[in-house]
């Protein structure tokens, strides 16, 4: 039994859309997406690509989709793609990378900070040739910000080194951007600043912005013209989208709110380290704990009302729209009542 009421820390993606964004998707100009382009959707998929310093981009029901949609089309079966250990392409997506797209996983170690690779480990696995037999690596997965790593940030001229090793050494790029945004906002840079070099990203509408729905996975136009037949095999061509994209083009106008997300998390984190808990500093909306025993705490973190989750072993507490900065000062004090 829970006294108070709850606080959800579970994830960003618990938002629901408000008054506003209800208004924009009840009064959304739409039409059938699969028949013929949707214009609120295209709207959406133009300033996106934009945001993104690219050509195009295409709307999808979920990040995990985008995904699947970019790796399809990168690769054929049995290529090799690197990505950092812990990506949510590799633990977080039911081994589709593997058995729809047909590639090979293989992690990166984490170097330097959690969560960041290092060009030299990106040329050493992309390797040379060698005989018949060597798996072919054909694609770079880079994540940004890294989930599991606690939504740590690479920054600009880091992912410049990566995007270029990738390509001096014959290998795409995808970048999962689900928390691009998070990422830019904490580095006062603009999107476009950290998908220099890629071939397609994918980011979510549906997390820090929230959208109730929705990803976009971006590219150059003929990526974009093969997403859509991906999308449609995959079953996620939608009709009357716009209803959809015009909670996206709200999420939108407020990427400076992330900012407040990031400061809560700050709060939070040093908060719970005042008492006596064993933080990571965050670089953005993600704290993550180590417990001595992870059931226990989150089950005693619910019933004191305080909703969190469980990531790479410690406890996720995630900032949103959804959560001020006083839930955040009431979640430590229901914390420290029985600390
Ligand atoms: C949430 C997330 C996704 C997938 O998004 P869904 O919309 O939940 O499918 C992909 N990558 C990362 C890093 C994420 O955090």
């Amino acid at each position: 039994m829970t006294r108070h009421a709850p606080l959800d820390f579970r994830s960003d993606t618990v938002t629901r859309p408000d008054q506003a964004m209800l208004l924009a998707m009840s009064g959304a100009e739409v039409a059938d997406d699969v028949l013929e382009h949707d214009p609120t959707m295209r709207a959406l998929e133009e300033r996106v690509a934009d945001l993104l310093g690219v050509e195009a981009a295409l709307w999808v029901p979920s990040g995990s989709m985008g995904n699947l949609i970019a790796l399809t089309v990168h690769l054929r079966r049995g290529d090799r793609f690197l990505a950092a250990r812990g990506a949510h392409v590799l633990d977080s997506e039911l081994g589709t990378a593997a058995w729809i797209a047909g590639g090979m996983p293989h992690p990166l170690e984490w170097a330097g900070a959690p969560g960041r690779i290092s060009a030299d480990a990106v040329r050493a696995a992309a390797g040379a040739d060698g005989p018949y037999y060597t798996l072919r690596t054909t694609l770079l997965c880079l994540e940004n910000t890294h989930n599991s790593a606690g939504g740590s940030v690479t920054p600009p001229d880091e992912h410049a080194l990566l995007a270029s090793a990738a390509r001096e050494t014959g290998l795409r790029v995808h970048l999962d951007g689900a928390r691009l945004w998070n990422a830019a906002v904490a580095l006062g840079v603009p999107p476009a600043a950290l998908t220099v070099g890629v071939d397609t990203v994918q980011v979510c509408l549906s997390k820090g912005l929230g959208a109730p729905v929705g990803s976009v996975v971006a590219g150059s136009s003929g990526f974009v013209e093969e997403a859509r037949r991906v999308r449609k095999m995959l079953g996620g061509g939608v009709r009357q989208g716009g209803v959809l994209a015009a909670a996206g083009l709200v999420g939108l106008d407020r990427l400076d709110d992330l900012a407040v997300d990031h400061a809560n998390a700050k709060a939070l984190a040093r908060g719970l380290g005042e008492l006596g808990w064993q933080v990571d500093e965050p670089e953005t909306n993600i704290v993550l704990a180590g417990v001595p025993d992870l059931e226990v705490t989150l089950n005693g973190l619910r019933h004191l009302g305080v909703y969190a989750g469980p990531m790479a072993g410690k406890v996720r507490f995630v900032t949103h729209r959804d959560v001020t900065a006083a839930d955040v000062a009431e979640a430590l004090r229901r914390i420290q009542s029985v600390s």
